[in-house]
């Protein structure tokens, strides 16, 4: 580790900021001992916060029916090979109920821009859960809806919202994405879903096409001024039906160095160490936990439609059991030194 490197990483870990510059130039430069001295540092703040607790969050892909086309995705409608399918509202507590019984706290509705899913039929559903399972948390992650549509999501109970913003450029995002989607909207949903008093999710992939160190130091900075609860990131994985399919996949390495320098930015942020990342090493979610992550999203789908969620090629965990899921979780947390934590776990209410 160079002087320079060093000194970056050290007012990083004391300021929890950096210069969009700055963080262009950390990454750039970055060696493996630099990755190994944030990493340390990244693990040391979690403890503080966290211990070596890792929560979970029983994930259900309620549909792979989208009308939306990023480039990006394998469950983007221009994919005719895609097989699709859409849960029942039945089949959805049905999932739940599962989750509640092996003793998951949070629930994450997780799908495409499905028509279906209506504020009715969508309200409907959170209150079902939330009837039934009060002390169970509700997240959603169904992408752009209007304000008016996450003010009654909210209204009927859900608690958290995931929407990942991609690319903090927007030009890059119009690279990523087909010409009726925009930044300014994904701007405005984030916006909206902080006002409307969801604990907010944003993120991004690490390695998507066109991607800049420059756009990914721009990443840094907007999780830093928007200060979400949570933030999602993992390695971009081609998928074969999709115009990116002869793109190369994104680096465990780096993906693993930035969720250390997010859990620097933000101590307290949930940071989840993705499929995306266990897909790509078959350790990735553990390295992703050393390097900070406190997360892990377990499957919670019916095990006959997982492998038809395909938003990239060889995603894992398409073949177990919602209980071997988490068992299989369990125990790697475990053998890399953490432990599972069931329960809501909020995050922790600023000072
Ligand atoms: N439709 C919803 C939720 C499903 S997509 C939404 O748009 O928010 C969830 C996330 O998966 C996306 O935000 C994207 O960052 C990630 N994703 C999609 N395709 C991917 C790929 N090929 N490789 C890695 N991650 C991908």
């Amino acid at each position: 580790m160079e002087v320079r490197e060093k000194e970056l990483s050290d007012r990083l870990i004391a300021e929890h900021r950096l210069s969009t510059e700055e963080y262009e130039e950390l990454l750039t430069n970055r060696d493996e001992e630099t990755a190994a001295y944030m990493a340390a540092a990244a693990d040391a703040v979690r403890r503080q916060y966290y211990g070596t607790k890792v929560f979970v969050r029983g994930l259900i892909e309620i549909s792979n029916i989208c009308k939306n086309d990023c480039l990006y995705c394998g469950i983007r409608r221009s994919n005719r090979s895609c097989e699709r399918y859409r849960l029942s509202a039945e089949d959805i507590l049905a999932c739940a109920e599962e989750g509640q019984r092996l003793g998951i706290r949070t629930v994450v509705l997780q799908g495409g821009e499905d028509p279906y899913y209506t504020d009715d039929v969508m309200c409907g559903i959170v209150r079902g859960i939330k009837e039934r399972y009060p002390d169970c948390a509700v997240t959603l992650s169904l992408g752009e809806r209007s304000r008016e549509s996450y003010r009654k999501l909210r209204e009927a109970g859900a608690d958290r919202y995931l929407l990942r913003h991609e690319t903090a450029d927007p030009e890059h995002y119009g690279r990523l994405h087909p010409p009726e989607m925009s930044y300014d909207n994904r701007m405005r949903c984030l916006r909206d879903l902080r006002e409307l008093g969801y604990q907010t999710g944003c993120g991004f992939m690490v390695g998507s096409p066109y991607q800049t160190v420059r756009n990914l130091a721009e990443d840094l900075t907007f999780v830093e001024t928007f200060r979400p609860e949570m933030c999602g990131i993992g390695p971009f994985v081609p998928h074969h039906e999709t115009p990116f399919a002869a793109e190369p996949a994104g680096s465990v390495e780096l993906t693993c160095f930035l969720l250390s320098v997010i859990r620097l930015i933000h101590p307290k942020v949930l940071l989840p160490a993705t499929t995306a990342l266990g897909t790509m090493h078959p350790q990735g979610r553990e390295l992703g936990i050393k390097a900070g992550a406190n997360v892990v999203m377990p499957n919670l789908s019916p095990t006959d439609v997982r492998r038809q969620y395909e938003l990239y090629d060889n995603k894992i965990c398409t073949g177990e059991e919602s209980a071997q899921c988490i068992a299989c979780l369990a125990s790697r947390i475990k053998a890399a030194g953490y432990e599972i934590a069931l329960g809501r776990g909020d995050f922790p209410k600023e000072e």
